[in-house]
C-alpha cells in the first residue's frame, strides 16, 4: 500500500509554499484530517496499521485518542482491532476523560492519532489515561511527521520528541518536510510567497 499516494489522492498532501503554525515555511504540507474524509478509505489505513500492531504482538483492551484530531483515527482503529473505542478531551493544559468514559485499572491502552508530530497531544492523553490506573502499551497514527520514532523505520527521533521511549509507537509513513527560516527559505528567493495551509487564497 502506498501511503504518500492515498494521501495525494485525497488531497491530504498539499505541495506547494506554505507558511507553518511555527512561522516556518515548507514545500509540504500535510492536511491530515482529509484522508479520513471516507470511511472506506480510513478503514484501509486503519486495518493496515492494526496489522503492524497484531504482528508485534502487542495486546489492547481499548483505543484511546485526543479529541479533537485524533477521534476518527482511533475510533477506526479500534474498530480495526475489534476493542472498543474513547477519546480524552482539553482541559487546563492537560488531557481528561469526561462523558461517562471509564478505565479498568491495568487495562491496556494504544494512544492514537491521525499525525503524531512531536507527539505533546498524544503524551497528555497518556498521562490522563495512566493517572487511572490503567497501561498505555503503546503509541500509533497514521502519519508520522518524522520527529518521534516509529517501529521498522530508520529515521531516528529527534531531540524535540515528546513520546516516551520506552513505549512502541506505531505508524504507516514518516513524513519529514525540509522546514526553513523565511530568510532562508529557497522558494521566497525564487519570489513566491507562503501561503497559511488552508486558507483559501
Ligand atoms: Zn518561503
Amino acid at each position: 500500500m502506498n501511503i504518500e499516494q492515498i494521501y495525494k489522492d485525497a488531497n491530504a498532501l498539499l505541495e506547494g509554499h506554505f507558511l507553518l503554525a511555527s512561522g516556518n515555511h515548507s514545500a509540504r504540507y500535510l492536511q491530515s484530517a482529509k484522508v479520513l474524509e471516507y470511511p472506506e478509505k480510513a478503514a484501509q489505513l486503519t486495518d493496515a496499521l492494526a496489522k503492524m500492531i497484531k504482528e508485534a504482538g502487542i495486546e489492547v483492551d481499548t483505543v484511546c485518542a485526543p479529541a479533537l484530531g485524533g477521534v476518527l483515527a482511533g475510533y477506526e482503529l479500534a474498530r480495526s482491532l475489534g476493542v472498543r473505542s474513547i477519546f480524552v478531551e482539553k482541559q487546563d493544559g492537560g488531557m481528561v476523560l469526561r462523558r461517562g468514559f471509564e478505565v479498568r485499572p491495568n487495562e491496556k491502552i494504544i494512544i492514537c492519532e491521525d499525525i503524531i508530530t512531536t507527539g505533546g497531544s498524544a503524551l497528555k492523553a497518556a498521562q490522563a489515561i495512566e493517572a487511572l490506573g490503567a497501561e498505555v502499551v503503546a503509541f500509533a497514527s497514521l502519519a508520522n511527521r518524522g520527529f518521534c520514532r516509529r517501529e521498522g523505520s530508520q529515521i531516528d527521533a529527534k531531540p524535540e520528541c515528546k513520546l516516551p521511549s520506552d513505549v512502541p509507537f506505531f505508524s504507516l509513513e514518516d513524513f519529514t518536510f525540509e522546514m526553513y527560516a523565511p530568510d532562508i527559505c529557497p522558494m521566497c528567493k525564487e519570489g513566491s510567497s507562503a501561503i497559511k495551509p488552508g486558507s483559501k487564497g
